[in-house]
């Protein structure tokens, strides 16, 4: 059989790729192989020819919600980065490629003067990755603007959702179930006052760099919000903030962040993640899941 690369020659797709260098934790063992489509055809015929051979794929945005184990991944791992394209329509309808960044995307809502995307200003991801967790912040949420999304299903066809029909809840939709590829998301927004939404932006960029340790690399929050509780106090509660295995560390800054302080693994987020569940539910009785997913190579 043919392998990927032959399959698809002009295609920018690579063996064998250390997927640490991608990965916003800097932490993630190789990938067998990896594919930065250019065009929604090129994505459609990898995905397609995946399903015909059974190669697993991985669809990554910026790989900043997630820590990958030293052991990688297999088959082909899709990083949607080089469609990005954001257009608008009606002067109050933004559609954005599933590779464009979220805070692109507010900021052009910002630039046309519409509402309910500020919260978005700071959030290190793409636009695919925040539709597939539900991403929010400061009480904004993708959801409350979302008004549909193309996907191409995993044996290769394009079909559109409703955002109703995406069963959103908390860091949770119905992608996460269905091994839909995310392609483009169309949101509705309202007019608004531009200096305000400008301000509101800076605002939560501001409060985001007082309490975050964006000064390392870090998969943001670790773990959900447990209902009645915050993760981060439970885990500074625990006195946890500053403990760390290998080069992982509980930020110091905010405990619900674990950083990379410099040669961190895979496997000591792993354990580090474990450790953090094991102490909460000793001294608390309170189950922490995991917000970020961790993917190897099973
Ligand atoms: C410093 C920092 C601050 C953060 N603050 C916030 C915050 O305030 N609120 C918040 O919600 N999150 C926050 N995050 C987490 C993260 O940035 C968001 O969840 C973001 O939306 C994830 O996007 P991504 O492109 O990085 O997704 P990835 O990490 O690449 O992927 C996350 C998941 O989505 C899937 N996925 C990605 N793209 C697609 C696609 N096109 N189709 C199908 N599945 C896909 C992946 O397979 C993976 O399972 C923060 C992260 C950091 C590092």
């Amino acid at each position: 059989m043919k392998m990927l690369n032959e399959m698809f020659p002009s295609y920018n797709i690579q063996a064998n790729v250390n997927l640490g260098d991608y990965t916003n934790t800097r932490v993630g063992g190789p990938a067998d192989w990896c594919f930065w489509p250019k065009t929604q055809q090129e994505l459609q015929q990898v995905v397609h020819f995946a399903n015909e051979t059974d190669l697993p794929i991985t669809v990554l945005g910026n790989a900043s919600n997630l820590v990958i184990t030293d052991d990688g991944r297999q088959g082909v791992v899709i990083f949607l980065t080089d469609m990005h394209q954001i257009e608008v329509f009606k002067k109050n309808s933004i559609t954005a490629e599933a590779g464009a960044w979220i805070i692109e995307v507010a900021q052009v809502a910002y630039d046309y003067s519409l509402t309910g995307l500020e919260w978005a200003a700071g959030i290190p991801g793409s636009i695919g990755g925040a539709v597939f967790m539900n991403a929010g912040a400061y009480g904004g949420q993708i959801d409350q603007v979302l008004q549909s999304v193309d996907v191409i299903t995993p044996v290769g066809e394009i079909k559109t959702y409703s955002a109703a029909e995406l069963a959103f809840g908390y860091r949770h939709s119905l992608v996460q179930e269905t091994g839909d590829v995310i392609i483009r998301a169309t949101f509705t927004m309202q007019p608004g006052k531009r200096s305000e939404i400008g301000e509101k932006m800076a605002d939560f960029n501001t409060r985001r760099a007082q309490k975050q340790p964006l000064e390392f690399p870090s998969c943001g929050s670790v773990f959900k919000r447990p209902t009645g509780y915050f993760a981060g106090k439970l885990i500074m509660d625990s006195g946890l903030q500053g403990y760390q295995i290998g080069g992982a560390q509980v930020s110091t800054k905010h405990a619900g962040f674990i950083v990379n302080r410099g040669q961190a693994t895979g496997s000591d987020y792993v354990q580090l993640i474990k450790h953090v569940q094991d102490v909460v539910y000793e001294k608390f009785s309170v189950n922490l899941e995991t917000e970020v997913r961790v993917l190897g190579r099973k």
